[in-house]
């Protein structure tokens, strides 16, 4: 029998080089007078690109800022890739950036994450603002080069269990496997940094990921395999296929997940030719990492939507952020805004402590705080579970607000959304030697 094996197609993204040399600022619109997120619907003719939803703000950005793009092109996911912003300079052309943003200090000698932002995800930057939430998560500022107390560059020791490369197995019935080290754009406090971007350790080979399908292949206890990177979106529907064809064949493995921020920061990937292949492989689920409302775009609810309609769950995972995101009122927003455009709230991580985290990371007070906010105060449907993935490989903690707050007798006391007690008759809550005697 002749086994079967990836071909040799690239696993890089096809097209990503060619930077900004498009870029052009020809027009005096006041970007940052424009209003993003706001539905403008409109389509181009006779185009072989799919018909997708922009916003004001994306439209606007592009006459400004690439004045030679088309709709057609602005819409198509590989010139999005191919005109990324991928340095400072660029950067600078676009952002009016501060004096912190210009200046980085590199005490950190391991930190190397580049930056990358896609045109259609600078589109929803504030120009003239370094502390808008979005342009926080994506611009490099010189706190990110500071190296704090517990922070690690593997916080997670996700490289200690690792059987093989470019997969983890942590969890009894599951495994993560790493496909690519490629991501449309870089998020500042990205807990794979070390792996991620140009300058990462990871090296995706198709023998590597041969290896990694062996070790599934011989794994029966493996039921669930989340497919991660990196972006494994970026990667071209042909190699996706194949990822996907090899491990839907694999009779333990119940059903596959996809971890993704493309349907947020490069929505026009999500074609319908993407969603006719990524259908026949159910089931599969898809979490997509969500941070901010700002997010919540035409472009990206038209993603969501596409991928809904061809049956796939979907969750947000959303990192708890200083600055960004750490407010109940920013967290509701996010979490009903998801709800609309039929992505289900999973979630809520405290920031890992990777190297130059400390601006990003709030006292878990804040998360407890937060969740204590959202629960009863909107649907369950709209509450994550906020969880902190242990330091040194323990896995995901979820961490509640108090609510069982004593024992009176068989009484269970509990603490509802509005800070009253009330009491459950809770039938293990009392052991023999504490029934009350029978002195009548
Ligand atoms: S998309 Fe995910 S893997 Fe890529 S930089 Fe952002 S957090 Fe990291």
């Amino acid at each position: 029998m002749v086994k079967e094996t990836l071909n040799a197609e690239e696993l890089e993204p096809p097209g990503t080089q060619g930077g900004l040399g498009e870029l052009k600022a020809k027009t005096v619109i006041d970007f940052s007078k424009t209003t993003t997120g706001k539905r403008d619907v409109f389509f181009q003719k006779g185009s072989q690109v799919p018909r997708f939803r922009s916003s004001t703000g994306a439209l606007f950005f592009r006459k400004r800022f690439f004045p030679d793009a088309n709709v057609a092109d602005w819409n198509d996911w590989r010139w999005q890739l191919r005109h990324r912003i991928r340095n400072m300079d660029n950067l600078g052309h676009i952002l009016q950036l501060s004096e912190d943003e210009w200046t980085k200090e590199d005490t950190c000698s391991t930190k190397q994450l580049p930056l990358a932002i896609t045109p259609y995800f600078a589109s929803l930057i504030d120009r003239g603002n370094p502390q808008q939430p979005l342009r926080r998560t994506v611009v490099p500022v010189s706190a990110e080069y500071v190296c704090s107390p517990g922070e690690a560059i593997d916080p997670l020791e996700e490289d200690h269990h690792s059987p093989v490369p470019g997969l983890v197995h942590r969890y009894p019935d599951r495994v993560l496997l790493l496909v690519t080290g490629f991501c449309a754009t870089y998020c500042r406090y990205c807990t794979r940094s070390r792996l991620v971007g140009n300058g990462g350790s990871f090296a995706s080979s198709m023998s590597q990921l041969e290896k990694a399908i062996a070790y599934i292949e011989s794994s029966p206890s493996v039921r669930d395999v989340l497919i991660s990177g990196g972006d494994p979106l970026t990667l071209s529907d042909g190699k996706l296929e194949q990822l996907l064809s090899r491990l839907h064949r694999i009779r333990h493995v119940e059903f596959l997940r996809i971890g993704t921020k493309v349907p947020v920061v490069l929505p026009q990937r999500i074609t319908p030719a993407l969603t006719r292949m990524l259908r026949r492989y159910h089931p599969l689920w898809m979490s997509i990492h969500f941070t901010h409302p700002d997010e919540l775009t035409p472009e990206a609810e038209e993603a969501c939507g596409r991928l809904a309609d061809a049956g796939i769950p979907l969750g947000s995972q959303t990192v708890l952020l200083a600055g960004v995101n750490d407010s109940v009122e920013t967290m509701k927003e996010l979490m009903h805004g998801l709800l609309r455009i039929r992505v289900r709230p999973y979630y809520l991580y405290q920031c890992d402590p990777i190297l130059g985290s400390a601006h990003f990371r709030t006292p878990v007070e804040k998360g407890i705080e937060i969740i204590h906010g959202l629960r009863g105060h909107t649907t369950g449907y709209g509450v994550p579970t906020y969880v902190i993935d242990a330091p040194g490989g323990g896995g995901k903690i979820p961490i509640f607000p108090a609510s069982i707050v004593g024992r009176d007798r068989c009484d269970l006391l509990l603490q509802n959304y509005q800070g009253r007690i009330y009491r459950y008759p809770d039938p293990g809550g009392m052991t023999a030697s504490e029934e009350p005697l029978n002195v009548s």
